[in-house]
């Protein structure tokens, strides 16, 4: 248990710093205030009740450590707290709370009782307040601990109250607050009941993966691979993330949990959603939880009174890092067949690898990546050619089992990436026999002309020669089965196209072109060659239009598959 220092009212000069704003503006953010507080006291269990989502009752109950009973009064008093007592205390602040705001702004505007008991007295208190005037407070017997019952909450505020969405949307609102919390608090017994019914209980089984299997199901879990721990700095970011294999239609299931809590940070969303963008079928999103441990020093909490957006002093350093760590491992896991094993036997009972509904995620067995598996330039140069399967795969083999490699997307891979690397050392491309002229729509022609320069880093060489007329006189260099004449008017095209991310299509494209076909017979020199280079990748097992190029047989799947 953190010790606790007295209860006491900030002088002025530190409240004043501090941002100040409303914080009570829905029975949610009641609940977060509670459960905060809960958890500064060192909680174990928590229990969370609300009635009429939270409009008529709203009651938190912990085992923590509880407030002695010369302190009940002063802590709804404003800016009242045992959390800081400087302003360097914010530089090493653990506490989830520091503000002394919460219990009074509750109080204004509800009829609040509080029972709690320290450890230190045989009894403890009940204070009632109503409209932020204490009513009553007087000894009473409790285990240690506190509860916290709000009623009517904005009854003296009817505009609020009236403003109010029903029960039902605050309900869930409420819901997925308490799963936040669970994912930032593993060991931390959690339950919700919505009028008078358990909705929601979290185990407290202490670590990350158990806490996503509460909030998520054990099927889920099963799917998302393990992520860090990475240093950056003096932060270190672990977490679960899900590939392919596991998708959402919606955005918000990228999770940040900051020093125990739940956060937004725009920089670091930013940079996660683009590193996964290449590796998800378009319109679906991943299912992570990424967890960081930030020196109170680095980090500005003090952004917002309802400290969920932050900052961080070195964002940008650890946005990069997370997202080249999601691209290591996006990038290098192979695809497995579907296994009975990994999707059926979970949490010790057999499930059918279907997804809860309500949460609608999209399972795509064949996309199951299993941790430790990833392909290393190493193991991918280990591999032993066997044979060329349909005239379209390779079959090799290596200490971890058994490969099927993809010679079309895999041979894209690797011209992609060195299109990309021509493009960063602004190689030359190669010069046309003929100069090609070509004619494009007028919106096309706009957006060309405008990127001009940058296709000339690329390796083209183009230019507006009147109306929507361009000469092409040079094209990046790739070796093309036909002549690269063919292809000119659809490149320029695809160089055309309005919105982010049209230079990694472009290129996609152009490796796409120049890429072995399937049904193309190999020989095995050829096959060593494109093993050999597909290890220099950067992405070996995602082909640039992010479908799989590897499939991986592991010695245990076929142990399971024979039942040896
Ligand atoms: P803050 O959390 O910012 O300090 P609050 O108004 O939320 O301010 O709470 C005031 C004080 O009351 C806290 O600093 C803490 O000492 C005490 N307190 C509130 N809730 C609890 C609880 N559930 N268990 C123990 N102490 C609590
Ligand atoms: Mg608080």
């Amino acid at each position: 248990m953190i010790p606790r220092r007295p209860i006491a009212v900030l002088p002025p000069e530190i409240s004043q710093r501090i941002a100040a704003g409303e914080v009570i503006d829905r029975p949610a953010s009641v609940v977060r205030e509670l459960l905060d507080n809960a958890i500064d006291a060192s909680a174990a269990e928590i229990r969370i009740e609300l009635r009429e989502g939270g409009l008529e009752l709203i009651r938190v109950g912990d085992d923590g450590c509880g407030i002695a009973p010369a302190e009940v009064e002063l802590a709804f008093r404003h800016h009242a707290t045992s959390k800081i007592s400087s302003l360097d205390d914010l530089l090493t602040l653990r506490t989830l709370g520091f503000r002394g705001e919460a219990l009074p702004s509750i109080a204004a505007v509800a009829e609040v009782e509080m029972l709690t008991r320290d450890e230190a007295h045989d009894s403890g208190m009940r204070i009632v307040l109503r409209g932020g005037e204490v009513v009553t407070c007087t000894r009473a017997a409790r285990q240690r601990g506190t509860t916290v019952t709000v009623r009517h909450l904005f009854y003296n505020v009817p505009a609020r109250r009236k403003f109010l969405p029903g029960g039902r949307g605050e309900s869930l609102l409420v819901g997925q607050l308490v799963r936040r919390y669970t994912l930032g608090h593993p060991s931390l017994r959690l339950s919700l009941i919505l009028d008078g019914r358990l909705s929601f209980r979290s185990s407290g089984r202490g670590s990350l993966d158990t806490a996503i299997a509460d909030v998520y199901g054990s099927t889920v879990a099963s799917c998302l691979l393990p992520i860090g721990p990475l240093k950056i700095g003096s932060t270190t970011v672990r977490g679960f993330l899900s590939g392919r294999a596991m998708t959402r239609p919606g955005r918000d299931h990228v999770t940040l949990i900051i020093n125990g809590r739940w956060a937004t940070c725009r920089g670091l969303l930013a940079a996660i959603e683009s590193a996964y963008r290449p590796y998800l079928p378009r319109g679906r999103h991943p299912i992570a939880v990424f967890v960081l441990d930030v020196p109170p020093s680095e980090l500005d909490q003090n952004v917002h009174p309802a400290k969920t957006e932050v900052r961080l002093t070195r964002e940008q350093e650890v946005a990069a890092a997370l997202a080249r760590a999601i691209h290591d491992l996006l990038g290098r896991a192979p695809v497995h067949p579907p296994d009975i094993d990994d999707l059926s036997y979970a949490g010790g009972q057999y499930r059918l690898p279907m997804p809860r509904r309500r949460l609608a995620e999209r399972f795509e067995t064949g996309w199951r990546v299993t941790p430790g598996d990833e392909l290393t330039p190493d193991r991918l140069r280990d591999l032993h050619v066997l044979t060329q399967i349909h005239e379209s795969l390779i079959l090799a083999e290596g200490e971890r089992g058994i490969f099927l490699i993809d010679q079309h997307r895999a041979h894209e891979r690797i011209i992609y990436e060195r299109l990309r690397r021509n493009g960063e050392h602004g190689v030359s491309g190669q010069a046309l026999l003929e100069p090609v002229v070509l004619e494009l729509k007028p919106h096309q022609a706009r957006v060309l002309e405008e990127r001009l320069s940058n296709l000339e880093e690329l390796g083209f060489s183009c230019q507006r020669i009147g109306g929507r007329d361009f000469l092409v006189r040079a094209v990046p260099l790739v070796p093309l089965q036909e002549s690269m004449a063919v292809h000119i008017q659809f490149l320029l095209e695809e160089a055309a196209r309005e919105g982010e991310g049209w230079r990694e299509q472009l290129l996609a494209s152009l490796a796409c072109r120049a890429a072995i076909r399937r049904n193309r017979p190999l020989e095995r020199s050829e096959m060593e060659h494109l093993i050999h280079d597909l290890a220099e990748t950067s992405a070996p097992a995602i082909c640039p239009h992010g479908s799989p190029l590897i499939m991986h047989l592991s010695r245990g799947f076929l142990q399971r598959q024979f039942d040896w």
